[in-house]
């Protein structure tokens, strides 16, 4: 079993788009201070780093998959230069009230334990949004509510 760190993405690992705005390509997507080194004491203290991420701009015609796909390979590129990776990143493409894996509803935790062997009572989810939290509620690990992964990773790995 392993311990996980589930994060939120949009204004917890990059800056927050513009209201009304979506981040459809790598040069939208500007990671905040201190995040790959964040990443990196988590991977390092054995935690699976798993990104879940509602994008509902998907379903809104605004961006679509492929381009979601990209600034998930560019932040794997950059995590890449400071020795760090996330291992898994499960999107939520749909629209409010389409599906269960739209946070605050877990499907994406669920998509996650199918692939990982997670030890939900050691693991944490850590997000920007009460919607984060009430994810992490629901499906039963610690959360954190923080726009700051440096702020947060020093208290998961306090223990
Ligand atoms: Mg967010
Ligand atoms: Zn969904």
């Amino acid at each position: 079993m392993r311990n996980a760190v589930f994060l939120d993405r949009d204004g917890l690992i990059n800056r927050q788009a513009a209201p009304h705005h979506y981040i459809s390509t790598p040069e939208d997507f500007e990671i905040l201070p201190g995040v790959p080194e964040a990443i990196k004491r988590l991977n390092d203290a054995g935690f699976l780093v798993i990104v879940v991420t509602n994008q509902r701009g998907v379903a809104r015609g605004m961006l679509t998959m492929e381009q979601v796909e990209t600034v998930h390979q560019y932040l794997q590129s950059e995590l890449a230069k400071h020795g760090a990776h996330i291992d898994a990143i499960y999107v939520c493409p749909h629209a409010d009230g389409e599906c269960t894996c739209r946070k605050p509803n877990i499907g994406l935790f669920l998509m996650a334990e199918k692939e990982f062997d997670i030890d939900k009572s050691q693991s944490w989810m850590v997000g920007d949004s009460d919607t984060d939290v009430e994810a992490g509620k629901r499906y039963g690990v610690l959360s954190i509510l923080t726009n700051s992964l440096p702020q947060a990773a020093n208290m998961i790995l306090a223990g």
